[in-house]
């Protein structure tokens, strides 16, 4: 078995994994990020890169170079309910640099911070390799054991951080479990065309029984259809051209592309899951991102919390980790930091759940927009509160090193 050192071990090569290890080799702090896939393209999750992370990366100095990347930028968030068009949040009066919600496939995302961590000689991304343990001395995480295209290998390093995801391996093996807070509503995501003249903003479209989220990618819209917790297999047996007439409905200027879903191949189940750790470490073991707390597609939050929570981890870890190992309080210290954005922002996505989604997917009438979205509409400046929120966060965390 071959075996390596380093600082620290980081399971997972998404956008917390990706940008604490960035963060800390940029610190001169040694250390190795495991992602079990050979590259970043996979369409199936988040595109959303919110004003809090354009503003991390410009603090960063890497912000010009990151919009030359092709990309979307959303202003203002609006969404049809019913017939009635409302505004829900407009980004323009943000205290960041960037006013808009940058849409970009996160595998541009991901290649571009890789490229930005392998200038620094202490990171070292190790693709197709899959963490599958943990190592524990008397009571205390000193290490992960992974898989590589060459057999099995051991990673000791002082500090070991799960940012695997909301299916994290490594959290069932340090003894966790999460706590959840449920969902009533899983996701549909497919892709169709998109053509001259379709409607640009990122626009939710809300009408009896059925809901869905179209974010314009260019070329494409990247669609997100909501179903009932639990109804594929109901929308299986209806089959699909009665889910694209479905579609149709709901967005009627789809109707002369939905053919482009061929079979049930091209739509992609994503089983929503609202939860959070309510430990997020353990001597030596860290748990950020989705494997401490899988977040509601609402607000399309979960990509930026992710940032939020590594660029909090290397603020409190680069200082005691430049002269010594991270120590229990340090990492108290990061879940205390991160904790209560994650519960405020829960608790705004569940109510929302409860109140709109379950409300709109259980109707048999035509919704008529609910009196907050009536006075978003009406009243501009109340359009701030959901920006700030949704675009910045209960927290937003700045570079300190
Ligand atoms: C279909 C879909 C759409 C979404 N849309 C949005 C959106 O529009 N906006 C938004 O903000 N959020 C969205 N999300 C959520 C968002 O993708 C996540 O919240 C965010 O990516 C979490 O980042 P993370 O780094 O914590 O975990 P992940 O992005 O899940 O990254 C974990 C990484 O770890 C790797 N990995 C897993 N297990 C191992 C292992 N054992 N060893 C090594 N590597 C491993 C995975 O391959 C992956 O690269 C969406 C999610 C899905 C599934």
């Amino acid at each position: 078995m071959a075996e390596i050192t380093t600082r620290c071990c980081i399971a997972g090569g998404g956008p917390a994994g990706i940008m604490l290890g960035f963060l800390l080799a940029r610190a001169g702090i040694d250390v190795v990020v495991l992602e079990k896939h050979a590259d970043f393209f996979r369409d199936f999750r988040g595109d959303t890169i919110h004003p809090a992370t354009l503003q991390v990366l410009y603090e960063l100095g890497l912000l010009e170079a990151f919009l030359k990347l092709p990309h979307q930028e959303v202003a203002k968030l609006g969404a049809q309910v019913g017939d009635t068009v409302v505004q829900i949040a407009d980004f323009s009066h943000l205290p960041t640099k960037c006013k808009f919600i940058a849409i970009m496939p996160q595998w541009d995302f991901l290649n571009f911070f890789a490229d930005a961590g392998r200038r620094y000689q202490d990171f070292h991304l190790m693709m197709q390799t899959e963490a599958t343990g943990l190592i524990q001395e008397a009571g205390t995480i000193v290490g992960a054991t992974a898989q590589t295209a060459e057999g099995t290998l051991t990673i000791r390093a002082e500090l070991t951080v799960a940012a695997d995801g909301r299916h994290s391996t490594l959290r069932p093996e340090a003894g966790f479990d999460v706590v959840e807070r449920g969902a009533p509503m899983d996701v549909l995501w497919f892709r169709l065309p998109r053509r001259a003249g379709d409607p640009s903003e990122l626009l939710g479209r809300l009408d009896a029984g059925r809901m869905m989220v179209t974010i314009d990618r260019g070329d494409y819209w990247q669609c997100a259809y909501v179903i009932p917790k639990g109804g594929i297999d109901q929308v299986h047996a209806a089959g699909l051209p009665a889910f694209r007439a479905k579609i149709s409905e709901l967005a009627p200027h789809f109707v002369d592309r939905v053919e482009a879903l061929a079979s049930w191949d091209d739509v992609k189940l994503l089983t929503v899951a609202v939860n959070r750790l309510p430990t997020w470490y353990r001597p030596g073991f860290l748990c950020i991102g989705d494997a401490a707390h899988a977040m509601s597609p609402i607000g399309g939050v979960g990509v930026n919390l992710a940032i939020q929570d590594a660029v909090a981890a290397a603020n409190i870890l680069v200082p005691r980790m430049r002269n010594e190992p991270a120590r229990v309080d340090d990492l108290r210290a990061v879940q205390r930091r991160r904790e209560l954005p994650v519960r405020l922002m829960q608790a705004v996505q569940v109510m929302m759940q409860n109140r709109i989604i379950s409300r709109v997917l259980s109707g048999t009438q035509t919704p008529r927009p609910a009196l907050p979205f009536r006075l978003l509409t009406r009243f501009g400046f109340l359009r701030r509160v959901p920006a700030r929120m949704i675009g910045m966060g209960f927290r937003p965390e700045h570079i300190r090193h």
